[in-house]
């Protein structure tokens, strides 16, 4: 079955538009690119030059990943976030453009960028929180702890290909677990966290790529949504040194309990940071 790359494009994205997929030219493209390691120029300009018989049974197999719902971070295996590329695999949460607020915020509050500020994160994942603000600040140092030991790796990893991986100790631990606060030492300037805020029984409805895809471990905020909170605030006033910050990422709507959560532990709230769609997304405590 010889075909165009052109042609090629054309029958990968008719066919995730049959399966209910919105942008699928703009997918097709990507995983065609994907599939022959081309860029997305080179195939425009290639668009009229027969493909491989190989990069046609290779990008039809990729469309069925993606018509199964697969997340195209975990197709392609990367996800930019805050403008770097971060390597992903369905060990970890797919970096979302919402925890970019949780950067934003960071940033306003350590605002010298030259001060030696100590960060701690909470649930890794691929460390997109962590490793970003290391960029960011360059004379910051972090430490974050990460309970599931392939998104440790993939966490790493990331430290390595961005040039951090000296500014940053990455550690397997459970915050769940008693004891867990003498490991990640401190005290910190800021803790930040992308904890699992989702209602137990709601992880069934949310999107195929999430429910099917996503580590639940991730994901999984017990009964209420809240229970990693409730880890973090028993802790956390021994985390943070006086004056410190904690920025948190939150589910829709939970802002105002997770205020009230780390109040009982002796925080004081601060405004709320809002995503691009206007969600209160990032809950900020000082102590
Ligand atoms: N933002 C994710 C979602 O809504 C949830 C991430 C989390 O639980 N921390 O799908």
């Amino acid at each position: 079955m010889t075909a165009t790359y052109d042609g090629l494009l054309r029958d990968a994205a008719a066919a995730l538009s049959a399966a209910g997929l919105d942008n699928v030219r703009f997918e097709a493209r990507l995983l065609l690119a994907h599939a022959t390691g081309l860029s997305i120029e080179q195939l425009i300009a290639r668009g009229n030059e027969m493909a491989p018989d190989a990069v046609g049974a290779a990008l039809r197999e990729l469309t069925a990943r993606r018509i199964q719902r697969e997340p195209m971070a975990y197709i392609l295996g990367e996800r930019e976030f805050w403008g770097l590329p971060f390597k992903v695999s369905p060990a970890v949460l797919v970096p979302r453009p919402d925890s970019e607020t949780v950067i934003e915020a960071a940033l306003a509050l350590l605002a010298d960028r030259d001060r030696p500020w100590r960060i701690l994160d909470l649930g890794l994942g691929s460390g997109c929180l962590l490793l970003t603000l290391l960029r960011e600040l360059r004379a910051a140092r972090g430490v974050g702890l990460e309970v599931s030991e392939p998104a440790l790796a993939v966490a790493r990893t990331n430290a390595a290909a961005l040039g951090i991986g000296a500014r940053a100790e990455l550690l397997l631990g459970d915050w769940r677990e008693p004891g867990w606060r003498d490991r990640v030492g401190g005290p910190f300037d800021l803790l930040v966290s992308n904890p699992p805020y989702i209602e137990a029984g709601a992880i069934a409805g949310l999107m195929p790529e999430v429910s099917r895809f996503e580590p639940k471990l991730a994901l999984d905020g017990g009964a209420d949504g809240l229970a990693a909170y409730r880890a973090i605030a028993a802790e956390a006033p021994r985390l943070i040194v006086p004056g410190g910050r904690l920025l948190l990422e939150a589910g829709e709507g939970q802002a105002p309990e997770i205020y009230k959560i780390f109040q009982s532990t002796g925080f004081t709230a601060e405004a709320s940071w809002k995503d691009l769609g206007g969600i209160d997304r990032v809950v900020s405590l000082t102590y």
